[in-house]
């Protein structure tokens, strides 16, 4: 694999933005004596911008970010929702749901997110370089309509509706390898055929039935054109670098493989990764390197290398940035021989494999490349 350079699109505001305080991501109710601060910290990305400077500076170059444009936005979400967001955001922000939040910096941050999500799908027709939004909040909880999960407007959906409405692309693929379920970016293509949506998470409910109706489970297939289109991957907890290998090679790249698509996007949350507080799929630095190098053979073999990352979950913040580093070095071609510094918890390889097949025998009527 020869040696790429990376293009990384940074905004400050996205440092800006901070849901409120409680006890850790749900509301305070005055029983604990210390108030914790939210888990989207923005520690997180001042950590992965950190490393980046401190490993691999001299092949990165930092690029400024446009925000989205309200043509952009409406391709996804929904006018009214904008403006309600914006005003909420005026007003001094505070919760929207039971767990997601904002402040008065939010909606300037959630603009330019998706701007640099849009701008790296640009940049991957453009050049060779490995382009990646490290932006903040993250998009694939949001739905056309509706906040949820940390997130206010689907990076990734925009920047996939972008690459087919300008022409760049007639088929998209998203992979989502965040530990949770990409539930918005479902909700946007459920019955689309032009973009195939692939979530490896772990097994998790709804968590408000109100603002996160689908459920990630495997027979969310979609819906008319669509159908098939969907593929959930639910995880068992301890999942870990051989379960997810497994699943590359048993779901993912048979299927993203046979829809040849013209970019693959990836929805790139480490929250997979072993100490985790929101994820229980126990992933090292390594297994992320994997991943990295996964994504970008599959884009080198059906999407004439055009692959990009937009950055999603990973909440440790100390583990996050040495996962995300892992990404890089896979996807960029590159090994620093920087090792995991975190200890990790047994792999549970033998439940997820059960669970992958069940998933692979259940889509192999319309995706038969899996059926091997
Ligand atoms: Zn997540």
């Amino acid at each position: 694999m020869t040696e790429k350079n990376l293009a990384v699109y940074w905004d400050d505001s996205f440092l800006a933005h901070e849901p409120p305080a409680g006890e850790f991501e749900a509301e305070w109710t005055g029983r604990l004596a210390v108030k914790e601060p939210h888990p989207d910290r923005e520690e997180r990305i001042r950590n992965i911008r950190h490393i980046i400077e401190h490993t691999i500076a001299d092949r990165v170059d930092w690029e400024p970010v446009d925000p989205v444009t309200d043509e952009q936005l409406a391709r996804v979400h929904e006018p009214e929702y904008v403006d309600a967001f914006e005003r909420f955001c005026e007003a001094g922000g505070g919760r929207l749901t039971a767990e997601t939040g904002a402040n008065e910096a939010s909606w300037t941050a959630a603009r330019h997110a998706a701007g640099a999500a849009v701008q790296v799908t640009e940049r991957a027709f453009e050049s060779d370089e490995l382009p990646y939004a490290l932006c903040r909040p993250s998009g694939h909880h949001a739905q056309p309509a509706q906040a949820d999960g940390f997130c206010f407007f689907n990076n990734v959906a925009i920047a996939a509706e972008h690459a087919r409405e300008t022409g760049l692309a007639d088929r998209v693929a998203i992979l989502d390898w965040d530990v949770h379920h990409g539930n918005g970016t479902q909700e946007a293509f459920y019955d689309r055929d032009d973009v195939l949506f692939v979530s490896l998470h772990n097994e998790h409910w709804s968590w408000d039935p109100e603002a996160h109706p689908q459920t990630g489970d495997g027979d969310e297939y979609g819906a008319g054109d669509g159908y098939g289109y969907n593929l959930n991957v639910p995880l068992p907890p301890g999942t870990g670098n051989d379960g997810y290998a497994y699943a590359f090679d048993r779901i993912v790249e048979p299927v993203i493989g046979a829809f040849d698509p013209d970019l693959l996007l990836i929805s790139a949350g480490q929250d997979p990764g072993t100490v985790d507080p929101l994820g229980r799929c126990v992933v090292t630095k390594e297994g992320f390197e994997t991943f990295g190098r996964r994504a970008r053979r599959l884009s080198e073999q059906s999407a004439d290398g055009r692959l990009v990352l937009v950055q999603e979950g990973g909440y440790q913040i100390s583990h996050l940035p040495y996962a995300t580093l892992g990404v890089l070095e896979g996807a960029l071609g590159i090994e620093t021989g920087i090792e995991d510094p975190f200890a990790w918890l047994d792999e549970d390889v033998e439940s997820a494999r059960r669970a992958i097949d069940d998933v692979a025998t259940a889509f192999a009527d319309r995706w038969p490349a899996v059926d091997t």
